[in-house]
């Protein structure tokens, strides 16, 4: 049985009627984007700009790169950064190859 199927069974017949209202109305999709923003968001705690170490706050900037099998993704807490980023870092390491 999978995870979701788990959870419906665990629901009351009342819990299931508001849940699929919910659904139709398109607020689980809400609630779960929620959620998932609010991970994502969590995974920024104590996570400093590598360029300044400046906080990284929900306003940053991010940049993914590497390898498709080894992605890195750094995060900026502003343009300058993300830029300075780019040109000192990356760049010299194309220059290498
Ligand atoms: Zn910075």
């Amino acid at each position: 049985m999978n995870k979701l199927q788990k959870i419906i069974d665990t629901l009351s017949e009342e819990d299931l009627v508001k849940i699929k209202r919910d659904l139709v109305a398109g607020n689980v999709d809400r609630l779960i984007n929620e959620k998932l923003n609010k991970i994502s968001y969590g995974k920024l705690d104590n996570k400093k700009c590598p360029v300044c170490g400046g906080t990284i706050t929900e306003n940053n900037y991010s940049l993914e790169f590497g390898a498709s099998y080894l992605r890195k993704r750094a995060y900026f807490d502003a343009v300058d950064c993300l830029e300075y980023f780019i040109y000192s870092k990356l760049k010299k390491h194309e220059l290498k190859h």
